[in-house]
């Protein structure tokens, strides 16, 4: 079979086991590791030869040029281009010099799921019921935080299509990078390498008289600043952080140097996200709790169970869905953001005032039939989980330790591997906020 087959196959069988990402791997001897990842774990599918021929036809595909072998490349491929059947895939393409080669790795991005509406994206009823209106305002800031590969970005744009449907809304976006387009909105992408920071993007965007506005990512103060203030003065803002959790999320905020009085007031709600793996609906079977499980749950409700068959490959398993960390803002939540107390306070007041932990969000999804117990249990150690051990500290106090930048995320090549760059060269410098031009 030729590379180009194989390439193809391996595209195909990625895409209808519903992997995120693939793996291409170059050893010394010319042989390269295909590996995905489905459902959050890396499975190796095979070792080929030809490993430099497979690097080379994933940069033609992505347009990228061949004989840039020793700088990371970043690009993209429209995978019906190639493959006529995969009609709704794009694939962005990160390519590293390693030992051996060309390390490649693809994150898989089907256009299908920009079209999922707010009921598809995994929230129960009973929250949408109280997240909805929130969005339905004309003001405010919506919040999306978690790590990468959470699903914060798919969920924003199930706001923007909720939102694009009432026909009536300027909407507009500065994004770093445009990771879908949507027919119907303005979108910028972000470059600070010539001057196109966030902020720059983001003042001209606000006179264009936007109703809505997705900022694809809040990274420094001056961001963080502008959004909040747009999302005080009349305009639905959306946007996400690389945080842990929904309170951490207000704690890096602060952190950045946001006026605490701008966080107060804009906030509408923080969502923070995270996947579990999905119950094969096939296999699942209901049966009453154990002794344990009644005592985490609190209930005798009947739960589902992982058992296996061959449409889940035997893991019981298939696919996976969010369980959500909900933080409504409250009167009481403003004050405490307003006078600045510690996190425990912030915390205290949170879970007083609303919050939904991710162990909640999770409980219900297990009742409903979607997760296990075991899921959460995995997941949620110590996020509002009562059968966790009490953590001694929260680590929110230093802003979770995040710096903000997404990592794994080179910037676009050949610039970011300039050779005058100095020590350990940052994922996303930001460029220094330029004069407004006139
Ligand atoms: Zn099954």
């Amino acid at each position: 079979m030729s590379i180009e087959l194989k390439l193809n196959s391996w595209i195909q069988d990625a895409y209808s086991r519903g992997a995120s990402d693939i793996h291409f791997e170059p050893d010394k001897d010319d042989k390269v590791r295909i590996r995905f990842r489905v459902d959050g774990k890396l499975k190796t599918i095979e070792t080929a030869e030809g490993a430099r021929v497979v690097a080379s036809r994933i940069k033609v595909m992505a347009g990228m040029d061949l004989n840039e072998k020793n700088v990371p490349l970043d690009g993209r491929i429209r995978v019906d281009k190639w493959i006529k059947s995969l009609s709704t895939l794009d694939m962005r393409v990160s390519t590293l010099p390693c030992l051996g080669g060309e390390k490649i790795v693809c994150r898989l991005i089907d256009r299908k799921k920009l079209d999922m509406s707010l009921d598809e994206i995994g929230f129960t009823p009973k929250m949408l019921s109280r997240y909805r209106p929130l969005i339905a305002k004309p003001h405010g800031l919506v919040l999306h935080v978690g790590p990468t590969g959470s699903g914060k970005t798919t969920s924003l744009y199930s706001i923007i299509q909720t939102l694009k449907k009432q026909g009536d809304l300027n909407i507009q976006t500065a994004e770093d990078p445009i990771e879908y387009d949507v027919f119907g909105i303005t979108q910028t992408m972000v470059n600070a390498e010539q001057g196109l920071t966030f902020p720059l993007v983001l003042r001209a965007l606000l006179r264009q008289d936007p109703d809505v506005i997705l900022v694809g990512e809040i990274r420094d103060a001056e961001t963080g600043t502008i959004a909040v203030e747009a999302a005080m003065t009349g305009h639905l803002v959306l946007s996400t952080l690389h945080t842990n959790d929904a309170v951490g999320t207000v704690v890096r905020l602060l952190d950045m140097g946001v006026p605490p009085f701008c966080i107060a007031y804009a906030l509408s709600c923080i969502v923070s996200q995270r996947f579990v793996r999905r119950l094969c609906t096939k296999c699942r079977r209901s049966q009453a709790p154990d002794a344990t499980a009644q005592k985490i749950l609190g209930s005798t409700r009947p739960i589902y169970k992982a058992k296996g068959c061959s449409e889940c490959s035997r893991e019981g398993y298939k696919g996976r869905i969010p369980l959500f960390e909900f933080l409504p803002s409250s009167p009481a939540l403003r004050r405490a953001v307003y006078g600045n107390v510690t996190p425990d306070s912030l915390n205290a007041t949170a879970q007083a005032n609303g919050l939904v932990s991710l162990f909640e969000d999770g409980r219900d999804k297990v009742w409903l039939g979607q997760t296990s117990l075991q899921e959460v249990m995995r997941l949620t150690q110590g996020a509002g989980n009562p059968a966790a051990k009490p953590k001694p500290k929260r680590r929110v106090a230093t802003g979770l330790g995040q710096t903000g930048v997404k990592p794994g995320k080179p910037r676009r090549a050949p610039a970011g591997l300039r050779p005058k760059a100095k020590g350990k060269p940052q994922a996303k410098p930001q460029a220094k906020p330029k004069p407004r031009p006139r």
